[in-house]
């Protein structure tokens, strides 16, 4: 477990009093998948760990008391996504996770999941899915390639910190999966608005399973 430094502590409390600023809500929902995802990842304990260090930085909340269908900031998902990082000493790749985790482990979103009969349609309502889960910004369907098996989704969000670019890309390569039946999937941000494009673009590859 990576220690967290008193500059550490520093950064993560100038950069979580900057997210705050952001106005935009998401469903609870988002912030309980965080919960469960680190209490799989690292225990109950690890639960703990980061409640007390999210006090310590002045953001004080009981992360055993969230619910599914409330709205909160997302802002502080972000922040609890952040400050785990920093305790435990995540990479891109546990970020990653956390996204493909939320989609895994949320019933709501499997009960949403469900109602799709085939990708394209899935495809075609991600608008939809997207205002379930946050009152700002925009997911659009550009392109699905049928032939070449890729498709095109693009998102335009307030500019909160590009941990979530990594995040979205494991949720979208778990939905993928879900709706694909496949394990066989790739996504790629090959636009982003952190690398100075207008919004971020993400390419999904599926390829039958053999
Ligand atoms: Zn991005």
């Amino acid at each position: 477990m990576a220690v967290v430094d008193e500059k550490t502590k520093e950064e993560l409390k100038k950069e979580i009093a900057r997210l705050m600023k952001i106005p935009g809500k998401s469903r609870t929902a988002i912030l309980r998948s965080h919960i469960i995802a680190i209490r799989f990842k690292e225990g109950e304990e690890g639960v703990r760990k980061v409640e007390e260090l999210m006090k310590e930085l002045g953001y004080p909340i009981n992360l055993s008391k969230i619910g599914v269908f409330g709205w909160e900031k997302d802002s502080w998902p972000i922040a609890v996504g952040l400050v785990a990082a920093k305790i435990f000493g995540w990479t891109d790749k546990d970020i990653f996770e956390l996204g493909e985790l939320a989609v895994k482990r949320s019933l709501l979103a499997k009960i949403t999941l469900r109602h799709f009969l085939s990708p394209k349609k899935a495809f075609k309502e991600a608008p939809r899915l997207w205002k379930k889960y946050y009152n700002f910004g925009k997911l659009e369907p550009v392109e699905f390639n049928e032939k070449e098996k890729y498709l095109v989704l693009r998102t335009i969000r307030p500019r909160f910190h590009p941990s979530v670019c990594i995040y979205q890309r494991g949720y979208l390569a778990q939905i993928a999966k879900f709706v694909f039946g496949t394990e066989k999937i790739k996504v790629e941000e090959t636009k982003c608005e952190f690398r100075g494009d207008p919004y971020h673009e993400y390419v999904i590859h599926w390829s039958e399973e053999s």
